[in-house]
């Protein structure tokens, strides 16, 4: 792993700051970035352009939500150690519904095509298809042709249009509830603009090989509160 220099920290920590002010998330708010620059950087980006990605990705409004969260699990422990017995069964009992049905209705938890497309590169460490060398990959990549149409895996608004020829190529990246985001790279064409709202299901890209990229695939990334997980471990959730 690529470390960051002191000074490179500094700037993002400067960064973080202006962006989102003081926020209760501290620390841990600048390694989650730090680290995500590091894995972008192994992927081949500058360091300024990684930290823009960074950034942007764990921006203002994701970052309100997240130190709300926090105050709310906060809050929740701290009604948890008042006596419960005016909580009716009933009433748990509905919450856990709208819970459940909430999360459900929420999670990025189908695949980015309709057709089943086979996965030539899983997400974790991996073999770099340029240098050989190991790396960590952020994502997924599914073989598609160019042309396939790229749909959105959740409800939510497109964030970012952007175009990297020597990265990512053509990338949407979609802002989801709960904290997801979902990035669709290596595409030919984009059909949605920043700000357009999406359905699940709905048409958002035409697959491609733009960017760095040595054949036609869709590169495919799941964040999570600005962590970037396994995509694979939400696909087959979708009734
Ligand atoms: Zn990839």
């Amino acid at each position: 792993m690529r470390e960051l220099t002191e000074a490179q920290i500094k700037t993002v920590e400067q960064a973080i700051a202006a962006q989102c002010g003081k926020t209760v998330l501290g620390n841990e708010l600048l390694d989650h970035t730090c680290c995500a620059i590091e894995a972008y950087m192994e992927e081949g980006h500058s360091f300024d352009f990684a930290m823009s990605i960074a950034i942007s990705t764990f921006g203002t409004n994701e970052m309100k939500k997240v130190s709300k969260q926090v105050k709310r699990t906060r809050r929740y422990y701290q009604l948890k150690k008042q006596p419960l017995g005016w909580i009716t069964p009933m009433m748990a009992i509905g919450l856990l519904f709208i819970v459940v049905n909430v999360g459900a209705k929420d999670r990025p938890d189908r695949k980015p095509t309709d057709k089943d497309f086979r996965v030539s590169s899983a997400f974790g460490q991996r073999k770099d298809p340029f240098d050989k060398k190991t790396k960590m990959h952020l994502g997924i990549d599914i073989v598609t042709p160019t042309g396939t149409a790229i749909v959105a895996t959740a409800e939510g608004m497109v964030e970012k249009v952007i175009n990297d020829p020597d990265g990512y190529g053509i990338m949407v990246t979609l802002k989801h509830h709960e904290g997801y985001q979902t990035v669709y790279a290596q595409l030919s064409e984009a059909k949605v603009k920043v700000g357009d709202s999406v359905k699940k299901g709905q048409l958002i890209a035409l697959s491609g090989s733009s960017g760095r990229s040595t054949a036609p695939h869709l590169h495919y990334e799941v964040i999570h509160n600005g962590k970037r997980v396994d995509p694979s471990q939400y696909f087959g959730e979708a009734k």
